[in-house]
């Protein structure tokens, strides 16, 4: 009985694996012809000043439109290119190119400096000419470094490769914004914070939602917006969905806010006609 069980097992998820895998294989393909087929954009969501109520900078968020399949989320697409290195390198470079060009033109236009904020993969930052295409992208939009931040994911900055601490430092010395996104959710070492030049903590969503329900969330939030003061770092907070919530970073002091309260993120067109005006304009 348990034998035929196990094989009617083995039988019926056998080739359920196999098209799991086939489909991935074949996701990852169309993946790779993605960015010269013109499939992939740009997002941008505003980050909020608390305090003022002023957007002070931007999230660049990846988008992915499949021919076939429509919007694919960046939390399937993105473990995707990471299984290949020479893909999520390209992908990494495409990014910031475009948010640097979309920066360049908005100054062009006239509109007040804003932080573009850019996520960063491990892949990338493994990559021995990372800190070079930083630097010559930089240089050829034209753009103060300091108006540049990266995003590296708490669990990113705690793995030990060789290297991640010089290249973060490295970074840090072209005058570029080292923020931690998604904290809260790596090991809770906080020794990384001690070695490494970082400049913002991004409180994870995972808290910031739970604010209201009474449970662990509000305290740690408050803890990680008092340490971030002490270590005078910038404190963001993630996925603010609703006016209350807002109000209580407001009441801790927490320094910048991000999330579907503000808005969503949004094609640059609309972001531009929802959140930018001309200086003196
Ligand atoms: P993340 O960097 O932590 O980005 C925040 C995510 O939360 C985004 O999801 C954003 O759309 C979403 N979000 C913003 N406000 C709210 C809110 O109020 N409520 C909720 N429920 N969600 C909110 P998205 O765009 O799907 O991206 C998911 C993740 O994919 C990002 O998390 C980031 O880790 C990764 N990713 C996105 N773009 C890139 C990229 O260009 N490069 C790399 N390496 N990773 C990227
Ligand atoms: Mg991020
Ligand atoms: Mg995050
Ligand atoms: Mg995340």
């Amino acid at each position: 009985q348990a034998k035929r069980q196990g094989r009617n097992t083995i039988r019926f998820f056998a080739p359920e694996m196999h098209r799991r895998a086939a489909e991935r294989r074949e996701l990852q393909g169309d993946l790779r012809k993605a960015l010269e087929a013109g499939q992939l954009s740009l997002h941008f969501q505003p980050q909020v000043a608390l305090d003022s109520g002023n957007v002070v900078g931007v999230e660049v968020l990846l988008r992915w439109h499949h021919p076939q399949l429509g919007a694919v989320p960046p939390n399937r697409f993105i473990p995707l290119a990471e299984d290949n290195r020479n893909v999520m390198i390209a992908l990494g470079r495409w990014v910031l190119e475009q948010a640097s060009r979309q920066a360049r033109s908005w100054l062009d236009a006239g509109y007040p400096a804003l932080r573009i904020s850019v996520n960063v993969s491990i892949v990338q930052l493994r990559d021995e000419h990372f800190t070079d295409h930083v630097r010559a992208t930089l240089e050829h939009f034209r753009l103060p470094p300091d108006q540049l931040q990266l995003e590296l994911t708490e669990s990113l900055l705690m793995t030990e490769f060789k290297g991640a601490a010089d290249r973060v430092r490295a970074i840090e010395r072209l005058g570029v914004r080292i923020a931690v996104d998604d904290f809260g959710t790596g090991y809770s070492s906080l020794s990384y914070l001690k070695n490494l030049p970082v400049d913002e903590l991004k409180i994870d969503q995972s808290f910031v939602h739970n604010i209201a329900a009474g449970g662990n969330a509000a305290p740690i939030v408050e803890a990680i917006i008092r340490m971030g003061q002490s270590l005078r770092l910038r404190v963001v907070a993630e996925g603010v969905e609703d006016y209350d919530t807002a109000r209580y970073l407001t009441a801790h002091n927490c320094d910048c806010a991000q999330g579907f309260y503000y808005s969503k993120p949004l094609p640059a067109t609309d972001f531009e006609r929802e959140f930018l005006r001309p200086l003196g304009g």
